[in-house]
């Protein structure tokens, strides 16, 4: 409700289901639809198999958690994204998401601290060689010359990595 992607440094994803949810709320909607033209916002389904991996999680973690569809289907993107390489925070407010996105190992941020660009950790890195650096000391690659690109680390993400075996 309240997060626009334009302001964000890096790639953001939602699913159908959430801008579904903001359909009846115009500045949201307005957002979302100027964040996908300009390629800021990816509106994409998680595959079934992440969504499982969700579903199974979510129930092992007892039934004081409940999640949505649009819950479940983002937390299940978030693994897609780590899958296909990413590091994915997830943004959201919501004790359920927050608490499985912990269960699972994803990096999750909340919406009222999100605009404070100090609460993320960012690493540099190569794009070319793919070599990081730990500080924004350096703008440009020592070894090829390359301008240095910036991610954000999640904590959760730093020192709870998702695995495989779940
Ligand atoms: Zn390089």
């Amino acid at each position: 409700m309240g997060l626009d992607p334009l302001g964000l440094e890096f790639q953001s994803y939602t699913v159908p289901e959430v801008t579904e949810e903001l359909r009846d709320h115009a500045g949201p909607s307005y957002r979302v639809a100027v964040s996908t033209s300009s390629g800021k916002l990816k509106i994409q389904s998680p595959t079934s198999q992440s969504l499982g991996r969700v579903r199974e999680r979510a129930v092992a973690l007892g039934d004081r958690v409940v999640l949505s569809k649009a819950d479940a289907s983002v937390l299940a993107l978030a693994l897609d994204l780590i899958e296909q390489g990413s590091s994915p925070i997830i943004v959201s407010d919501d004790y359920a998401v927050q608490n499985v996105a912990e269960g699972i190992g994803i990096a999750y941020q909340s919406l009222a601290t999100l605009g404070i660009r100090q609460k993320f950790e960012w690493t540099y890195y190569c794009p070319a060689c793919f070599r990081r650096y730990p500080s924004g000391e350096v703008k440009v690659c020592q070894v090829c010359g390359t301008e240095l690109k910036r991610k954000p680390v999640g904590k959760q993400s730093a020192r709870n990595r998702y695995s495989r075996s779940g």
